[in-house]
Parts: C-alpha cells; sequence; structure tokens
C-alpha cells in the first residue's frame, strides 16, 4: 500500500470522523447519527433506542432471515492525563503510520470499517439473502445498563432474532485478524465478611479472631481445581483482590474481615455451582460469615460453526493468517447477546494500547479490516 492510499480511504476518513468526537462514556456526542446517515442512504431503517441517559441504535436492512449484525459501541473510557499524550486525544493525529486518539483501537475504527464494509456489500449485492442489522450502544465502557442489554431485551419482546453477531471489540493481539474471541468466561464476584469478636490480643480466649477461622477455608479457595476447562476455556481461576481487617493497633483483634473474590469461569460450571461449593468450605471450616455475590457475566461459546468459518475464511483471504479463537479477557458486550442463542464473534484491530494514553492504531490495518468484514458478509449473505 502506497503512502497516498494509506492516508486517505474510506475507512480512515469515517475513523477520523467518529474520533473527533469527544464521546467519553455514556455520552454519543453525535457518533450513531454519523453511522445512521450512511447506514440510512444504503437502505437501513434505523431506530433510536434511547434509555435513561444512553444512546443507542437498532439499524437494519432487510426483513428476512437469516440476521447478520454488527455490534460495537461509540463511547469511550476517559482520556486520563491529557498531558500525557503527544496529541489531543479527540484530534486525531496521523504520524508515522499510526493514527492516535482516544478510541481509536477501542473501538472507533472498528465501526467506520463496519459501515464501509457494509457500503461495499450492499453496493454489489444489493439483493443478498437476510439482513443486515447494527446494534450500537454508548454505554458499554460504563455501567452497560441501558446499552446492549436493554436493545437485546426489545428486540426479544417482538421476537426479533440475531443469527450470527460480529462484534467489533479489537481482538487482535500481534497483527490483524491473528485472533478472535469466540467465546468469553464467565465472571463472579463475592464480597464477603467473615465475623468474628474484636479484643485485646493478650485475651484471646475473649475474642473471635476472623483472620484465624477464615484462613484455613481461604487458603482451601486458594488452592481448589474449579475444573479444568474444556477445548475452547482455560480452567476456571479464583482470585482474592482485596483483603481486609484491623485497626491498625498492634494489640487489638479485629472483629471482621472483609474480602473481594472473583471468579473468571469456564462452560465447565455454572455460577451456581461454584456459590455452593464456596459455602461447603467456609461451613465445613466453621466461619461465620456474610456473603454477597453479583455476576458480571454469564460465560458463552459459539463453537466451530458457520460464523466461525466465515470469518476464518475472510481473514486468510485478506492477510493469509490462520487465524486462532480465544476466550481469554475481560468481558463484552457479547455476553448479553449470545444468550438470545445468536453465533457471537468478536473481531477488530489489535488491542495492545486500549484505554491507554497515546492509544493508537496501524493505519495499514483499515482497509483490510473493511476487506475482511465485507468477505464476512460475502460469505454469509451473497446471494
Ligand atoms: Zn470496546
Amino acid at each position: 500500500m502506497n503512502e497516498s492510499h494509506m492516508t486517505s480511504s474510506a475507512t480512515l476518513d469515517l475513523s477520523l470522523q467518529l474520533l473527533r468526537q469527544p464521546s467519553v462514556t455514556p455520552v454519543d456526542h453525535d457518533c450513531q447519527n454519523i453511522m445512521a446517515e450512511r447506514l440510512k442512504k444504503v437502505g437501513f431503517n434505523i431506530e433510536n433506542m434511547r434509555f435513561e441517559d444512553v444512546d443507542n441504535i437498532w439499524a437494519r436492512k432487510g426483513t428476512e432471515g437469516p440476521v447478520f449484525c454488527f455490534a460495537g459501541h461509540t463511547d469511550v473510557v476517559p482520556t486520563g492525563n491529557l498531558d500525557a499524550w503527544n496529541s489531543d486525544p479527540f484530534l486525531p493525529e496521523i504520524r508515522d503510520g499510526k493514527l492516535y486518539g482516544r478510541g481509536s483501537a477501542d473501538m472507533k475504527t472498528a465501526l467506520a470499517a463496519m459501515v464501509v464494509a457494509t457500503e461495499r456489500f450492499v453496493e454489489k449485492y444489493p439483493d443478498h439473502k437476510g439482513s443486515i442489522a447494527y446494534l450500537i450502544t454508548s454505554d458499554e465502557e460504563g455501567p452497560s445498563i441501558n446499552g446492549t442489554v436493554k436493545v437485546i431485551q426489545a428486540l426479544e419482546a417482538r421476537n426479533e432474532k440475531i443469527t450470527w453477531c460480529l462484534v467489533g471489540e479489537p481482538s487482535s493481539t500481534n497483527k490483524l485478524g491473528d485472533i478472535v474471541k469466540n467465546g468469553r468466561r464467565g465472571s463472579l464476584n463475592a464480597n464477603l465478611t467473615v465475623k468474628g469478636k474484636q479484643g485485646h490480643v493478650a485475651y484471646p480466649h475473649l475474642a473471635v479472631n476472623p483472620i484465624h477461622t477464615a484462613s484455613k477455608a481461604i487458603a482451601e479457595l486458594c488452592e481448589t481445581v474449579w475444573d479444568n476447562g474444556n477445548e475452547y476455556f482455560p480452567a476456571t481461576s479464583f482470585q482474592i483482590s482485596n483483603i481486609n481487617a484491623g485497626t491498625g493497633a498492634t494489640n487489638v483483634v479485629p472483629g471482621t474481615m472483609n474480602l473481594l473474590c472473583n471468579w473468571r469461569y469456564s462452560t465447565e460450571v455454572t455460577a451456581d455451582e461454584l456459590k455452593a461449593r464456596t459455602l461447603e468450605v467456609l461451613d465445613r471450616h466453621g466461619v461465620e460469615y456474610d456473603i454477597q455475590w453479583t455476576l458480571s457475566g454469564l460465560p458463552f461459546l459459539t463453537p466451530v460453526g458457520e460464523l466461525v468459518n466465515a470469518a476464518k475464511d475472510a481473514i486468510r483471504d485478506v492477510t493469509g493468517t490462520e487465524t486462532e479463537l480465544s476466550t481469554s479477557g475481560g468481558t463484552s458486550d457479547g455476553r448479553f447477546i449470545a444468550p438470545t442463542g445468536a453465533q457471537v464473534l468478536e473481531l477488530g484491530v489489535l488491542n495492545a494500547t486500549i484505554h491507554q494514553i497515546n492509544e493508537h492504531v496501524d493505519i495499514a490495518d483499515l482497509e483490510p479490516l473493511a476487506e475482511i468484514y465485507e468477505k464476512i458478509l460475502i460469505n454469509l449473505l451473497a446471494n
């Protein structure tokens, strides 16, 4: 690709337009309108679905199944210290073949690539099969309460189904398309308060030390093999992220101890099983406690099938890379879409700088990403 091509392409132009919007979560700042205007011109029907302070759009071209949906978010994480950026995070800048700006990797260039791919596909295949849809939110980086989850509820309520969903999250690790995410681990949190009785260290028979009573149970939880994972998932992991007890004095037995812990779990166990096994360990060691659970994401998995194959073939055609399937990393909005029965894949640019100061992407990856997205559409919906 020559230099002039690299600094002007349809995908780069739309990326620049989106990157100029300071859409710090949950603010969309017109990004969705910019996308919607383009999609309207190629036959999409746009539904704005605002919930509370969050803008979302559901766009669809066609009424028939199967439904191929691009999903993503226009919101970005805060910039952090502006002085540490080499250029304004919302005035995208090109330096040495790289495009700098907040959201350049996560995930406005992917949104631009989706739109450009769709325009090109619709032009070549005006009578394509099924439908193409977009589920775009501005609440992925925030609490994720009024975004994708609410749109999915609205779609489910009217029995509107997604067959294949491609989430444009930055999945690539070393080069474009080397990794696609075909699932995510579940995430379960516990807030555990171990109860004791405060007292003087010199009179331990008058106190109950929660650190001592819980220590064997904690050791057992840390050593527990929750499962061995499977073909797609690593073994479930348990981590204590916070542990607090004590008054700061050396001569006081504390009255309580608090722990925050998290399980990243595979499809080999359920959240209910993890809870039951944890309580059994605490009870067997005679620990007195209160525990609050929050489930921040169910695990999901899209096994090899139509969508995975369409993506693998497209990546191989465009980049020559044999892609690898992975379920690692944090959660994404795919967790809300997969439970409807949709096949869900995440495929986007490199994730090396996401959420960082001086977030950037290689400009040379933008057009190939649009080509990959277009080839996936061709593989699934061309007539
Ligand atoms: Zn993202």
